[in-house]
């Protein structure tokens, strides 16, 4: 997967891919991951790329040309990636988004915003998609596009150490991962539960299924409404309301 990413910091991104499990997808040949300074491409002697708004108000508005030469740019190295603008007014990311992505496209270009964003021009023509990280505003798209970058990245077989970790995540079929203990078994008083030192993995497996639907039901109970239960799980759950039941009436 080639991830370009086209912004006015370059180093900011730069650094993200020289590190950790970026790094490591980029030294496998994973993943392919390149900046783009935006300024690189402005054509006046003060390297300018912002402007004010048309209509008055506060704030700059990053110019077309520059950015036009920047996208196309981009598009002669990868032209079957699709351009993402970063923009709090997108589509709300989330896991089944990252997976889709993933699935669908061998590069991606994201476009990082500054300022008061881009002009409107260059979102109608030369960007397929919006994509927001959340309802909030933040003074630019990198630390957006790294987000999204990340999340597909370790969704590519290979590039995590594990290739069963991702497959447990918290999000994958709309529920939140299982409670994960390490070494020491007692940290001051408090135990990790028996069953996860027993060896017995049919056992370790119904534990990790019931936590893994505590988790969901306790601290995202929207998400436990949309959850589709099988009948092991539906099973799992009586039991526990039997357990709970047992220590109301204690
Ligand atoms: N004036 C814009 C608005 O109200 O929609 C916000 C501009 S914001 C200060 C500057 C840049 O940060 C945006 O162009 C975008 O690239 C990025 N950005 C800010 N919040 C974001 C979010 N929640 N998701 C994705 N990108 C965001």
């Amino acid at each position: 997967m080639d991830f370009t990413v086209l912004t006015l910091f370059p180093e900011l991104i730069s650094s993200f891919f020289e590190h950790g499990m970026m790094f490591r997808g980029i030294e496998k040949k994973l993943i392919t991951g390149h900046c783009i300074n935006i300024r690189d491409f402005s054509t006046d002697r003060h390297n300018t790329i912002d402007d004010r708004p048309y209509g008055g108000g506060s704030g700059m508005v990053m110019k077309q040309e520059p950015l036009k030469a920047a996208i196309l740019a981009a598009k002669k190295r990868t032209p079957e990636s699709p351009v993402v603008l970063m923009t709090p007014q997108g589509t709300r990311f989330n896991q089944e988004k990252a997976m889709t992505l993933a699935l669908q496209n061998k590069g991606l270009i994201f476009v990082c915003g500054r300022y008061e964003g881009i002009d409107e021009r260059i979102t109608t023509t030369l960007v397929d998609e919006e994509i927001s990280i959340g309802d909030y505003v933040m003074t630019g798209g990198e630390l957006a596009s790294m987000v999204i970058i990340d999340s597909i990245a370790r969704l590519i077989p290979g590039v995590l150490g594990s290739p069963e970790s991702s497959k447990s995540d918290s999000f994958t079929d709309d529920r939140l991962e299982y409670a994960q203990y390490t070494r020491p078994e007692d940290f001051e008083g408090l135990k990790v539960p028996e069953v996860l030192l027993s060896g017995n993995h049919g056992k370790i497996n119904q534990w990790r299924k019931k936590s893994s639907l505590q988790h969901t039901f306790l601290k995202r109970p929207d998400l436990f409404k949309k959850t589709k239960l099988s009948a092991e799980e539906k099973k799992i759950i009586k039991q526990w309301c039997q357990e709970l039941e047992i220590l109301v009436r204690e």
